[in-house]
């Protein structure tokens, strides 16, 4: 796939300026030169060859030289809420989630949740997303929402077709044909003392269905990485080029 750097605007136009993190690794950490080929991506579902035009101490000039769709995304959208573990787990899902091709993530609060994704906690994630997007070659950035309260997400998805909630002992496998239609589906995993009876019930009864992932207590990150590959396992999809 080679190197492949993310520029933060749409590109329009047949030259890019990179500034910032991704010139740093482009001019210091590969020192190019002009002529060197590179990857770019702007998020839009396009990449783009592109070779280097000029070298400046904090920025590089590139020349756009193809535009190419390709698609590496999922065949439906996948969303994750869930109740953010601490620190450099947090961080280590994220990266997680965008490999796994999640399309959108939404912090939850519920009432044993310990942390809080803020606005400056979601700009650091919003930055390993891009990270992750350059290595695993997705041309669409994952989402980080603001966080939301577990009710307020129950009420607001309420016609939602494929709803799934993970929890310990619930019985339920989540190969469900509403998965294998390629309906877009919404996935919850709790925080690590668990989503309250009167959260799982809530959901229950707003038309969710609950997953058991097996007969051991996985943490959260474990639990929604398990989540999202049996999910996305439902489609098959072909390896990258
Ligand atoms: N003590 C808690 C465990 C929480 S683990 C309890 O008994 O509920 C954190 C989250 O990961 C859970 O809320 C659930 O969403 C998910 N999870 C962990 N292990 C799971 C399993 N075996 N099956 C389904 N979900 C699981």
């Amino acid at each position: 796939m080679g190197d492949r750097y993310f520029v933060d605007d749409p590109v329009t136009t047949d030259h890019v300026t990179l500034a910032g993190t991704e010139a740093h690794h482009l001019v210091h950490v590969m020192r190019a030169t002009p002529g060197d080929q590179v990857t770019l991506f702007d998020g839009s579902g396009d990449e783009f060859s592109a070779v280097v035009d000029r070298v400046g101490r904090a920025d590089i000039r590139l020349a756009i030289v193809s535009r190419q769709r390709v698609d590496r995304e999922l065949p439906f959208a996948l969303t994750l809420a869930v109740a953010l573990p601490k620190g450099e787990r947090q961080k280590w899902l994220v990266e997680k989630a965008v490999e796994l091709g999640i399309t959108r993530i939404v912090p939850l609060r519920t009432s044993r949740a310990v942390a809080d994704a803020g606005q400056q906690a979601r700009a650091r994630l919003g930055r390993a997303v891009i990270e992750a997007s350059k290595q695993c070659g997705r041309n669409r950035l994952m989402a980080i929402d603001p966080p939301r309260a577990w009710e307020e997400l129950v009420a607001e998805t309420l016609g939602q077709p494929c709803r799934l909630l993970a929890h310990p002992g619930a019985g339920g496998n989540p190969t469900a044909a509403s998965i294998q239609s390629g309906a877009d589906v919404l996935a919850a995993v709790g925080p690590e003392g668990g989503f309250t009876d009167e959260e799982v019930q809530l959901a229950i009864a707003s038309g969710w269905r609950a997953i058991d992932l097996g007969p051991r207590i996985l943490r959260i990150e474990t639990a929604a990485i398990a989540l999202a590959t049996v999910i996305s396992q439902c489609t098959r999809q072909s390896s990258p080029s």
